[in-house]
């Protein structure tokens, strides 16, 4: 597998972005059982409510755990980066 990002802080190219979110479900209390859209046994997904709290997307490298900003993926993660001023051959 190739790819033209790489951790800067390992080195390593085995990068996953991630997207993380919360949300609370609710479920009305009626005459049955909890949720308007449950009647005979409670489904999780049969909720009345959804509302996503927090959410963040985040790269991280599956070598060292760093995590980065999205936004890093058009930044410092690019290995084009490398051949800067900073190059070091
Ligand atoms: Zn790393």
């Amino acid at each position: 597998m190739t790819n033209k990002y790489v951790c800067p802080i390992c080195g390593s190219k085995d990068l996953t972005l991630r997207h993380e979110a919360s949300y609370i479900y609710s479920y009305i209390i009626d005459s049955d059982v909890p949720g308007l859209k449950n009647s005979k046994e409670f489904h999780s997904y049969q909720y009345d409510k959804r509302e996503q709290k927090d959410s963040r997307d985040y790269v991280e490298c599956n070598l060292c755990r760093t995590q980065y900003p999205q936004q890093f993926l058009s930044g410092v993660l690019l290995t084009d980066n490398r051949h800067g001023e900073n190059q070091m051959l």
